[in-house]
């Protein structure tokens, strides 16, 4: 039996999602009939109380139509310096936007109101014109942290007052939501966008949906064509989503465990020198002593535990829903005899 933490992406669907998918009514996406399409957007709109959402391929999609809408080429971007849309997406955001990253250094992958503020270019011909703060939640470099509701206004009232957009990565935002007991339309109401992936610890296959409100969404509809991203019977992949939204939000809980029992044995390892604090469904250590990241990878690997060297000395597990309490009874066991 293979224990997969590399990541919440390798989840397969269930029997049930499967059924569901199965069942599911479909029709000419791209042509607005597909109704299975349109029930999973009307529900992440309802969920956030944004106005509209938009069904895509990938949540690198989601990220760089949202960009791509709210600045013209030769803007600014200000994000934190490891975030997804700025190291992990291959360079969309000068390739699809013609745009230039600020980036700040966070902590955990969370940047501050005061940040923000001090990243904001002068009114200056030599300068870019700062166009949008985009912020990631939960951070994935970051150890899968989350931002307190009152940062995220703060950093709101700046870019409100300066007038810049504000988008949120928010790939794993319902972990982050479970974990601190917030609401999804408190987030609505903050952003100008949200992406959310499908595919992540919420066990659907494919998919991420931007929301925003219509003019956006309207917009970002002509920029998902542009970019390839129309498409058709895609009613059978919206109904693994609609599934997931249904049934798996609440047991994410169950993953943050998980991560924390991973977290409590590493902590006696003296191979493991630190670990970033665990909030939600990673756990992210840095190596010493006897092992590097990939020999500690490779030797957990001949016991079929899966994870990934993030650097030469971190080592990155994710928990999700196909990884069972039993899994992490065995790799507790494995660990404390190490
Ligand atoms: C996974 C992820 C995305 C989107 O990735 P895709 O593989 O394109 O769906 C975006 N942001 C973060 C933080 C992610 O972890």
């Amino acid at each position: 039996m293979i224990i997969d933490l590399r990541s919440d992406t390798f989840t397969k669907p269930s029997m049930e999602m499967l059924e569901a998918m199965f069942q599911a009514k479909v029709g000419d996406d791209v042509f607005r009939e597909d109704p299975s399409v349109n029930e999973l957007e009307a529900l992440c709109a309802n969920m956030f109380n944004m106005e509209d959402a938009l069904f895509c391929p990938s949540g690198t999609m989601t990220n760089q139509i949202a960009i791509k809408c709210h600045t013209s080429p030769g803007n600014e971007v200000i994000c934190e310096k490891q975030s997804h849309i700025y190291i992990y997406e291959g360079g969309g955001i000068a390739s699809n936007s013609s745009c230039q990253v600020k980036p700040i250094e966070g902590d955990r992958g969370r940047i501050h109101a005061k940040q923000v503020l001090e990243a904001i270019n002068s009114d200056d011909i030599h300068k870019p014109i700062t166009a949008l703060v985009s912020l990631e939640n939960t951070c994935n470099r970051g150890g899968g942290s989350c931002y307190e509701l009152s940062d995220l206004q703060a950093i709101k009232n700046i870019c409100n007052e300066n007038n810049l957009k504000l988008h949120l990565d928010g790939a794993r935002l319902f972990n982050a939501l479970v974990y601190k007991n917030q609401n999804a339309k408190d987030f609505g109401t903050l952003f100008d966008s949200i992406s959310i992936c499908l595919s992540k610890g919420l066990g659907a296959p494919v998919g991420s949906v931007l929301l925003g409100n219509q003019q956006f969404i309207n917009k970002a509809r002509r920029v998902r064509k542009v970019f390839g991203g129309g498409m058709r019977q895609a009613g059978y992949l919206a109904t693994a989503g609609t599934f997931a939204l249904k049934n798996n939000i609440a047991r994410l809980s169950d993953d943050h465990q998980n991560a924390k029992r991973i977290a409590e044995v590493l902590n006696k390892k003296d191979f493991v020198a630190h670990i970033l604090p665990v909030e939600t469904n990673m756990v992210i250590f840095e190596i010493q002593g006897k092992f590097t990241a990939q020999s500690l990878a490779e030797y957990l690997k001949k016991e079929q535990i899966l994870c990934i060297p993030i650097s030469s000395t971190q080592i990155r597990m994710v928990t999700h829903l196909d990884v069972t309490s039993e899994m992490i009874d065995r790799l507790v066991e494995l660990i404390e005899k190490m």
